[in-house]
């Protein structure tokens, strides 16, 4: 079983979780990718090879754990914590919390795909629309009190299975980067009424939109003023939509077609894309999180989509100050992604 152990120094977690030793390495990726379609665990007709299905998006003449599914969600073989452990935190010096939480693995499509920015329009669509049950029916579970939405594509990005894939995790913890991440936004409306997260793209825009690199009716995809990694891209809704579990089928639909833009200028201009995909998800449980600040998030917050290609590798400066070095302005990336048209 998996430990969550408390950081006293930093202030911050780690999971000391075992059976993550027996991933599958980058190495049987490769293997993989050049062997194409051998026994892949994800696709169609491969169902026995994971756990029982938690969730999938089926036709309706077809069974569970069998073929006939769009996406379908499957617990983590190699799970980092468990939901079956016991919800228990010990306090002392050596506080921890027993290795409690939901570890996930959404399959994004049936088909094969080794990258996103293969996918049609309606897989995003299916892949959003998953997600957002998913958080529905975790946000009941009273325990969890945060959850981290990502993808990791490319083994550059810490991806270990070819086939397209999400992971979900839900932690009885919120971790210190959530924590000031949304109290700084719930300060912010606290004191001027208003979304910080709207604030930051109306100055975009009128900063002549040169970090801009497309909008839709309610989304802006830039790349933001402080960006740490080069090309990190954001996608964010300007008007308050909802969370990933309350945005309506129009608001995904949108965000669907503008996100599969955005990667696939990514990767007409990168050539070579590796990337982390987080989706926002805000504290979940009241208990756990200032009333106040979670009552607050919808007109706080802002929905968004964070895209870090994984190009450059990190030291010791970056490990000691938390300050990353980019090597690209997000104004020259986002100039580039700009005039980047697709074919
Ligand atoms: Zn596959």
């Amino acid at each position: 079983m998996s430990d969550i152990r408390y950081d006293r120094l930093k202030d911050s977690y780690v999971i000391i979780a075992p059976e993550r030793l027996h991933r599958p390495s980058g190495e049987i990726y490769d293997v993989e990718r050049r062997a194409e379609k051998r026994v892949c665990p994800f696709c169609e007709g491969n169902e026995k090879f994971t756990p029982p299905e938690i969730f999938a998006m089926r036709s309706s003449d077809s069974f569970a754990n069998e073929k006939g599914w769009k996406t379908r969600v499957v617990p983590n073989l190699y799970k980092a914590v468990q939901i079956e452990a016991p919800h228990e935190h010990h306090y002392g010096m050596f506080e921890h919390w027993d290795g409690f939480g939901a570890h996930e693995v959404l399959i994004d499509t049936a088909e094969h795909f080794t990258s996103m920015t293969q996918w049609s329009e309606q897989n995003v669509i299916d892949w959003i629309t998953t997600l957002s049950l998913r958080v529905k029916d975790l946000r009941k579970d009273k325990r969890i009190a945060s959850l981290s939405l990502f993808k990791n594509e490319g083994v550059e990005a810490g991806g270990t299975q070819p086939h397209s894939h999400t992971q979900i995790i839900g932690l009885p913890i919120v971790s210190k980067v959530k924590r000031e991440e949304y109290e700084r936004l719930y300060q912010h409306y606290k004191h001027n009424q208003n979304s910080l997260i709207q604030v930051l793209i109306e100055e975009e825009i009128k900063a002549d939109g040169i970090r801009i690199v497309t909008s839709s009716e309610h989304f802006t995809a830039f790349c933001p003023y402080a960006s740490s990694h080069p090309f990190e891209i954001m996608i964010s809704s300007r008007k308050a939509l909802g969370e990933i579990d309350t945005l309506s089928d129009d608001s995904i639909e949108e965000l669907a077609s503008l996100l599969l833009l955005v990667l696939k200028k990514l990767k007409k201009e990168l050539k070579h894309l590796n990337f982390n995909l987080i989706l926002s998800s805000p504290p979940l449980q009241k208990n756990t999180f200032n009333e106040e600040l979670l009552s607050s998030m919808y007109e706080a917050n802002r929905f968004y989509i964070k895209i870090i290609p994984r190009i450059f590798k990190y030291g010791g400066f970056e490990q000691e100050t938390d300050i990353l070095i980019n090597p690209v302005a997000p104004e020259v990336a986002a100039k580039l992604l700009r005039e980047s048209q697709n074919d």
